[in-house]
């Protein structure tokens, strides 16, 4: 065989990302997986007869580019009930395949190369190798355990000619707080008038809990003209694995983006499309969320009351993170590996969502899970008693 001829790798760093990393651990060790996000109980029967219903009676060819139009305009609806923003469903909306295909469509079409790109970290994975895909430069700004929160004249100085967007993901995965209504405001003033793109990461919108309201951009009239919102029916419908998101945005943005969602992915699945469209007519079908999530966090947060592991209480998301200066020095990634091999229970380090991670320890838990499950773990996780 010849030799591999020479190839220049887009993302030099390379490496698997963290959620394929500890599954995979966890499932060589038989570990109880409360590290990548997703929920270990099934969506709605409702749901599911739907998406049967319409495969089988056919919807199973191309759909229009931008979404199905019964989709749009059940999003439309549903948004501006909830944020009070009229969204035109024929020009503001793009169905995508999962907010990731949002997220990478979005950055390909505004960040040039030269570009910066704020990225609050810790942050979601995928934002900064998409900026470098694009040729963009990222410029992180940290956030530290435990309040994970923002100075906005930081920001401020951070803004110069060449950044192009702002990346911002309320509530925030992974470390389960959320952006207040002051927060954004201070987002708001220091855009308008520039020429920055804000994006705003929305997926966990129904996940916030303690009678808090998720502060989207849309409930900001002159933030949203320079924003563009992304979601995930993943995250809202308990089917990660459907991989179906959108993005709404002013009509100038959503038409550049759909420029580039053409030659990216054309349209997504069709009849999973139809399912949703007549499933999220329904408000009773995601006013459920908070109370039943929340819930759930309670069940984890009195569970492990009883181990030495620290919360920092999720306002926001499926997600929690746990210090655990209390129980061990080892850096975070080893310790996530020791508690998924040796105690049983797999977790999310906080430091590869960091450019340079700044060595706090703590962990990420997912709390998606059934009551027996955190149970099983919390059992697991009695053994750091010591
Ligand atoms: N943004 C955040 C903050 C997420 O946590 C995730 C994944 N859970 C995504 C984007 C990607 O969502 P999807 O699976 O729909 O691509
Ligand atoms: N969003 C999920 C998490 O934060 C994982 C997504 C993935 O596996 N890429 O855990």
């Amino acid at each position: 065989m010849s030799n591999n001829i020479s190839i220049s790798s887009k993302l030099p760093a390379g490496s698997t990302n963290i959620f394929t990393i500890m599954s995979k651990l966890a499932t060589e060790h038989k570990a109880i997986n409360l590290g990548q996000g997703f929920p270990d109980f099934e969506c709605d029967e409702k749901l599911k007869k739907l998406v049967s219903k319409y495969v089988t009676e056919g919807k199973n060819q191309y759909c229009p580019m931008a979404g199905l139009p019964k989709l749009n305009q059940t999003l439309s609806t549903k948004m501006e009930r909830l944020y009070g923003m009229p969204i035109n469903p024929d020009t503001q909306i793009c169905i995508t395949a999962g907010a990731t295909q949002a997220l990478y469509t979005a950055i390909m079409a505004f960040v040039h190369s030269g570009d910066e790109v704020i990225i609050f970290e810790p942050a979601y994975d995928c934002y900064t190798p998409q900026v470098q895909l694009a040729g963009g430069t990222v410029k992180p700004y940290q956030m530290t355990y435990p309040d994970y929160e923002i100075d906005w004249n930081r920001v401020k100085d951070m803004v110069n000619d060449k950044t192009r967007m702002i990346v911002i993901n309320t509530p925030h995965n992974p470390s389960g707080t959320i952006l207040t209504k002051t927060d954004m405001q201070s987002l708001e003033n220091i855009v308008k008038d520039t020429n920055i793109i804000v994006l705003s990461d929305e997926v966990y919108e129904h996940l916030i809990y303690d009678g808090e309201e998720h502060q989207s951009v849309m409930r900001f009239p002159t933030l949203f003209n320079q924003s563009m919102a992304v979601f995930s029916f993943g995250k809202t419908l308990h089917a990660t694995g459907w991989k179906m998101g959108y993005v709404v945005g002013p009509e100038y943005l959503i038409n550049e983006f759909k420029t580039v969602h053409q030659w990216n992915v054309f349209c997504t699945n069709s009849f999973v499309q139809f399912a949703i469209a007549d499933y999220l007519v329904e408000p009773k079908n995601y006013e459920y969320l908070p109370s039943f999530f929340e819930k759930k966090r309670d069940t984890m947060n009195s569970l492990l009351s009883e181990t030495p592991l620290i919360p920092k209480v999720a306002k926001g998301t499926y997600f929690q993170a746990y210090s655990y200066e209390e129980v061990s020095s080892l850096p975070d990634l080893e310790f996530a590996k020791y508690l998924t091999s040796e105690i049983g229970v797999a977790v999310i380090p906080m430091s590869p969502f960091y450019t340079n991670p700044p060595g706090d320890k703590v962990i990420r838990l997912c709390f998606a899970k059934e009551e027996k499950t955190i149970e099983a773990a919390a059992e697991r996780l009695m053994k750091l008693r010591g």
